[in-house]
């Protein structure tokens, strides 16, 4: 069944040839147990590869049942030795880490025998070779006589017609060898088995044949019995093999035999991706070159870079709707219906924001506008305001949420304060003159939750401040004047019943650097009027409609009248405010509120990032050092990732070298890591995921990064990580597959 002819064998390396056999004949049959000798170096170790395609060989031919080999490619090759070869190594060639058990399972279940059916089976081959009771030691834990057994044992599983041991007595006692050979002669009747031995005496008994080697050639060929067989056909039908579920069988093996190496890797790749998520977090963090530039206030005085400005695209007013909705954004802390009153100052804080100048003589304190007091300075303009149209009651400790002008809420941990009045300066650095304010008295009405430095105000406040941020140049007096009248008409929205009202202007007011025309009957003006009420009084003597041209001309006092229409139209837009101020709680997440609140059809800007308008050089190169840092961390993490997951893969190079020898295919070792290493990326990945959420608890710089990750960036993240790993296992694929390129030319080494 196996025949050589001419055969030779030579083995190049750098430069020089050694000849391993020397044009060899020889015709092996079934039923034969052949005892190959000779010293060492002969060509022993040689004949026995060639014949079981393990290497290639360079001269002559090898028939296999009457067939040449010459035309076999890698897969025939690898079919041979698969289901024809079993294959006893002079070196044992165990899986070390792999249990006794799994290393008899692993050849059935090359042989595609399914795993449970494997497990049953491995007993019988233990028990044949004396190692029940084994079963679930390592293979590293084996005496060598053991190996040698086991090893034995996995070339029994394999059952095939061609079973070849090189020096399987070697490292056995006496005993045990002459246990052995019985053994192997016993197999002998159906089989063809080959063994090299350095002790013929102990096999005489039982061998049919002797072959001696002598300096790479055959020099003796004694058939010493008769060939004792029952002649089967060669070609037994073929078992179904069924080696679906094989790269799944090993990684479970592999998972389970080896746990630690399994923490391990994990715990490489968990910090790998734990330093991962710092470096690109740092990359996303520095991506906004915002920080390179410097604030200029040309247009916000409210240089928070929390705040964000939302506007409608039509520029019609915003109303608590519009309010309700920005409220339940994600990384929103609040907002202000009012946005035009945060960059209004407010000075609250004696000796701090404001110095009292006592000198100076006192003028009519006791009114609750005063824009000309002259003994304050205003000291601090690092307070805004904001009103409390954003607040709940829920946010208050204490207390209701503000009701009259002059209600604030605060926070504050001595809750005796409630109630208590305190004096309030406000200055608009827009509109009015240097130090003119105005000053009004404040009630505490309601104690917050949460710390904070800010006061919130009353909606009569903010809707009175917005009035008068309007104006350029003007004093405020008038527009609070609204509130301190306490009149009918600051309620504007609510005369919903009204046929049609008056509206006087400010003489002083002019947007457009004319006097109001406003018409009933073109859009334009009526807008022009939107940005002028502000004084509107009903005046019920007068129940028509007036010319407004004329009105304009006769009257000293600017008035103009509108139908019930417009006014309706008009106090819905004085109920709301041109611009709601919206607050983030983090900067980091300014990209991704701006994006939400746009899709939501609003009109939206970061004051902050519009008033950053110059690049200032000094934090321009900063910014490019931290950001190549970050980007050069990266690679540099993602190479180092990669080179030493491939040296911790090229650990396994022996083992699947073996498995190879079994009859492994050529693409299943590359599978199997692949398939192990996306289950320790995973496992990794959910780690370090748990690790940043726990270190981000008390590491501020990892809970500022965070912020910059949405679900996109972490999903991308964790796809970068998983090509890197991938990547690696199939480089080691590849030379995996070069290395195991067994009996092909330059291929595997044994
Ligand atoms: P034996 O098993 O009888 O001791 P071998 O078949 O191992 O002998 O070796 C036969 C000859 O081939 C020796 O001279 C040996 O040095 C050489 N040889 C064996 N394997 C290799 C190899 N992989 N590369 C180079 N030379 C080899
Ligand atoms: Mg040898």
């Amino acid at each position: 069944m196996i025949k050589l002819n001419n055969l030779s064998k030579y083995y190049y390396s750098s430069g020089s040839v050694a000849t391993g056999l020397r044009k060899i004949n020889l015709e092996l049959e079934k039923g034969e147990f052949v005892a190959i000798t000779g010293e060492s170096g002969s060509g022993k170790s040689t004949l026995l590869n060639v014949i079981s395609g393990m290497i290639s060989y360079e001269e002559g031919e090898l028939f296999i049942h009457g067939e040449t080999t010459s035309h076999y490619d890698a897969n025939d090759w690898e079919e041979y030795r698969r289901d024809h070869i079993g294959f006893v190594f002079q070196s044992y060639r165990l899986i070390e880490s792999y249990t006794v058990e799994q290393n008899v399972i692993s050849a059935l279940l090359l042989r595609g025998v399914s795993y449970e059916e494997a497990k049953e089976r491995t007993k019988n081959y233990l028990e044949q070779v004396g190692l029940e009771g084994y079963e679930t030691q390592k293979g590293s834990q084996l005496s060598s006589g053991q190996k040698q057994r086991l090893a034995i044992a996995r070339a029994l599983a394999k059952d095939t017609e061609i079973l070849v041991a090189d020096e399987p007595t070697g490292n056995l006692d006496t005993e045990n060898g002459k246990n052995i050979m019985k053994l192997f002669s016993e197999l002998a009747k159906d089989k063809l088995i080959l063994v090299v031995t350095h002790d013929y005496e102990e096999a005489k008994p039982f061998v049919t044949r002797k072959i001696v080697i002598h300096d790479s050639e055959l020099v003796e060929d004694i058939k010493l019995k008769d060939r004792d067989t029952e002649r089967k056909d060669f070609l037994k039908t073929k078992q179904k093999s069924q080696r679906k579920y094989l790269v799944w069988n090993f990684l479970r093996m592999n998972l389970s035999s080896q746990p630690l190496r399994g923490v391990f890797l994990t715990l490489f790749l968990l910090v790998a991706g734990f330093a991962g998520f710092i470096f690109y977090g740092n990359i996303l963090s520095n991506l906004d070159d915002v920080t390179a530039k410097q604030y200029s206030n040309t247009y916000f005085y409210n240089s928070s870079p929390l705040r964000l400005i939302v506007r409608n695209r039509e520029g019609t007013a915003l109303t608590k709707d519009d309010l309700a909705i920005l409220q339940t954004l994600a990384h929103v802390e609040g907002t202000d219906l009012y946005g035009l009153t945060n960059d209004i100052n407010y000075f609250c804080e004696n000796g701090k924001d404001y110095i009292t100048n006592y000198t100076a003589s006192t003028s009519n304190d006791n009114s609750m506008v005063n824009s000309y007091e002259t003994n304050i300075f205003l000291n601090d303009f690092s307070k805004f305001v904001r009103t409390a149209t954003g607040l709940k009651q829920e946010d208050l400790l204490w207390g209701e949420l503000p009701s009259k002008a002059n209600d604030i809420v605060i926070y504050t941990t001595d809750d005796t304060k409630l109630k208590e009045t305190i004096p309030y300066y406000f200055h608009n650095q827009r509109s009015w003159q240097t130090n003119s304010y105005i000053k009004m008295e404040m009630t505490i009405c309601g104690i917050l939750k949460k710390p904070t430095n800010q006061t919130y105000f009353s909606e009569e406040l903010g809707q009175a401040l917005v009035m008068s941020a309007w104006k350029t140049g003007a004093e405020p007096v008038n527009y609070l004047q609204i509130l301190q009248s306490q009149g009918e008409n600051n309620k504007l929205y609510k005369k919903a019943t009204l046929k049609d009202c008056i509206i006087y202007t400010d003489a002083t007011f002019d947007f457009t650097g004319q006097d109001i025309v406003l018409s009933k009957k073109t859009k334009q003006s009526y807008e022009e009027c939107t940005k002028a009420y502000l004084t509107v009084s009903y005046d019920e003597g007068k129940g028509e409609l007036y010319d407004i041209s004329k009105q304009m001309n006769e009257s000293s006092e600017k008035m103009v009248a509108v139908p019930e229409k417009i006014f309706e139209q008009l106090a819905k837009e004085l109920a709301g405010s041109s611009q709601i101020g919206v607050y983030l709680e983090d900067y980091a997440y300014t990209n991704q509120v701006l994006e939400e609140i746009k899709r939501l059809g609003y009109e939206v800007i970061s004051p902050f990032r519009a008033s950053m308008r110059v690049y200032d050089p000094k934090k321009v190169s900063e910014r490019l050092i931290s950001l190549g840092i970050a980007f050069v961390s990266f690679a540099i993490l993602f190479i180092l990732e990669h080179i030493l997951l491939r040296s911790l893969l090229r650990l396994k190079d022996e083992d699947y070298l073996t498995l190879r020898f079994l009859g492994m295919g050529r693409k299943i070792p590359v599978k199997i890591i692949a398939g192990e290493m996306f289950f320790f990326t995973i496992s990794a990945f959910i780690g370090a995921s748990f690790l940043i959420w726990i270190s981000s608890g008390f590491i501020e710089q990892i809970s500022h990064l965070i912020k910059y990750y949405k679900p996109a960036q972490f999903f991308l993240l964790f796809i970068l990580f998983l090509c890197n790993i991938e990547s690696a296992t199939f480089g080691y694929g590849r030379h995996l597959e070069k290395k195991l390129a067994v009996g092909q030319k330059n291929g595997g080494r044994l």
